[in-house]
């Protein structure tokens, strides 16, 4: 897909008011995943043509492309990518070990339930006793001298955040199969889209334990 492609259906105001130079630079934006609402024209009735063609060529060229977990050999919907600027997907976990008390920008170190690799990641939020984090992996921790990840055993992962990679855009209340860019073992995950924002998807009630009709 071709930024002057994208370019074409976008306003051509070059107001900078997605924070970009121009249309030019925010259509680039948009192959990388950024979110179409960011330019506020696009919402106008008076775009709305422009904006259904515009969504079917972001996801043009690459929904026919169905990713493959490689523990599973299990084919998935679409590839899960960050948010833009961000390292990894966001996750949403549940510690089982409830006393842990974190903040933003702790590092810890977990097991989801149902995988058998440890997972560090740092905090970007505690809400209600979930936490918002972004992994990374146990190089990152070198350089921390004495530092330690604090061990918070098992966790439940709630929830997956990011924008749409490689695969077809789904729909809300879509119980899906999606790669995780971060996972280190390749492996596929199931759950359901709970909201869609431009190319950004959260999904919940995530699971490793993936149906298997048609691999
Ligand atoms: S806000 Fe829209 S019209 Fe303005 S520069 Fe960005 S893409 Fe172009």
């Amino acid at each position: 897909m071709s930024t002057v492609a994208v370019a074409d259906l976008l306003p051509g105001f070059n107001c900078g008011k997605c924070e970009r130079r121009d249309c030019v630079e925010f259509a680039q934006a948009l192959i990388e995943g950024a979110d179409l609402d960011q330019c506020p024209f696009m919402e106008q009735a008076r775009f709305a043509r422009r904006k259904e063609e515009l969504m079917t060529l972001l996801s043009d060229g690459t929904e026919n492309e169905r990713p493959a977990g490689v523990i599973d050999g299990l084919s998935a919907q679409f590839t899960l990518m960050p948010l833009p600027g961000e390292s990894s997907c966001r996750e949403d976990l549940y510690p089982f070990y409830r006393a842990v008390e974190l903040k933003e920008g702790d590092l810890i170190r977990y097991r989801p339930l149902g995988c058998p690799i440890t997972h560090f990641a740092s905090v970007l939020g505690v809400s209600k006793g979930i936490l918002t984090v972004h992994i990374i992996g146990p190089q990152n921790l070198i350089g921390h001298g004495a530092f330690e990840p604090q061990d918070i055993g098992i966790c439940m992962v709630a929830a997956f955040e990011g924008t749409l990679g490689k695969g077809k855009m789904p729909r809300v209340c879509e119980t899906v199969r999606f790669l995780p860019h971060h996972c280190m073992m390749g492996k596929v995950h199931s759950g359901i889209v709970v909201a869609i924002e431009g190319r950004r998807i959260r999904i919940e009630g995530i699971d490793l334990k993936v149906w298997c009709t048609s691999p």
